[in-house]
């Protein structure tokens, strides 16, 4: 039996095999830890009807441990150079498929009809490039995809930011924005002493449970996002002055600050201390007044 990909000297191995070199510019950071693996993958709670989305399988550290629970994985990644390799350390895995393709242009609803029919079990599970953690994570949720959820490394700054509470330091946009779609909890943090290169911030697992539907209900979804971002665009500000230079008319500060009135915000509050609720509250109100 071939040792797995994951530990430091059979990744070593193929490194030099391949002569492959790392692209910092790519957030390749291989994981070198079969616990650690195998913790992500228990995470996602994959069994053997389940199907797998990866994003990036570098020389196939995770996808092999996800290949010997699912019934099915099928992964994006975006280096050329690394076909070969994959196609090598993976042959003993019939159940994966590998997409030559940056997973930010990808058609992933196309990918899930042709690859997972018989399947009713989706999981998205990846140790994500960092370089484009939140524009990944943003994609699948907002594509509403049909997955159970996601489980993916990611540095752990982000992870508390997505799972964070309204009010606490690191609440904002992305927590809103993940929390709209999605259950967050970070499941573990990680060291970086399991990944080579080792990155030079800290790593942690965070998982995304999707929800039935999403946290509240909106009359205007699209708005809705407009309204937060908006709230978010100058922390320093409060709700009333970045609703006003930021979603505007200027005009119509008065409109805005009687919205803030009907849906009880106070409008010297600043946009990180507003639950989900209470940003429903204020689309609703806003949208009467403004659109
Ligand atoms: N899964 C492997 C592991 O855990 O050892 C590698 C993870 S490494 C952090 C990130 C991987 O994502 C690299 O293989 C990189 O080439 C790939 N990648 C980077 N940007 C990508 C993109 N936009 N689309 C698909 N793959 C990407």
């Amino acid at each position: 039996m071939t040792k797995d990909i994951a530990t430091p000297v059979r990744t070593k191995e193929i490194l030099n095999k391949f002569g492959f070199s790392f692209k910092k510019s790519l957030g390749q950071n291989f994981l070198i830890d079969t616990n650690v693996l195998r913790n992500i993958v228990d995470s996602a709670n994959i069994g053997d009807t389940s199907g797998v989305i990866e994003v990036g399988p570098g020389i196939g550290a995770l996808t092999e441990q996800l290949a010997k629970k699912a019934k099915q994985v099928v992964s994006f990644e975006i280096d050329q150079r690394l076909l070969p390799v994959l196609e090598e350390t993976l042959a003993p895995y019939s159940n994966v498929k590998i997409i030559h393709s940056d997973v930010l242009k990808a058609n992933i609803q196309e990918t899930i009809d042709e690859n997972f029919k018989d399947i009713d079990d989706l999981m998205v599970v990846a140790n994500l490039p960092y370089y484009v953690t939140t524009p990944i994570l943003m994609k699948l949720l907002e594509e509403k995809l049909p997955i159970r959820g996601i489980v993916v490394m990611i540095q752990a700054e982000v992870a508390d930011r997505i799972a964070a509470k309204p009010g606490s330091k690191d609440y904002g946009a992305l927590s809103i924005a993940a929390q709209y779609y999605a259950q967050a909890e970070k499941v573990m943090t990680v060291p970086a002493t399991v990944f080579v290169p080792q990155p030079r911030v800290d790593s942690a697992v965070l998982r995304l449970t999707i929800r039935e539907k999403p946290a509240v209900e909106v009359q205007d979804e699209a708005y809705f996002f407009q309204v937060f971002h908006a709230s978010f665009a100058n922390r320093r500000k409060t709700i009333l002055n970045n609703l006003v230079h930021n979603l505007g008319p200027k005009e119509k500060k008065d409109d805005i600050l009687e919205a803030l009135v009907e849906a009880e915000i106070d409008p010297v509050r600043r946009g990180e201390t507003l639950s989900l609720e209470e940003f429903a509250r204020l689309s609703d109100s806003l949208l009467k007044r403004l659109k």
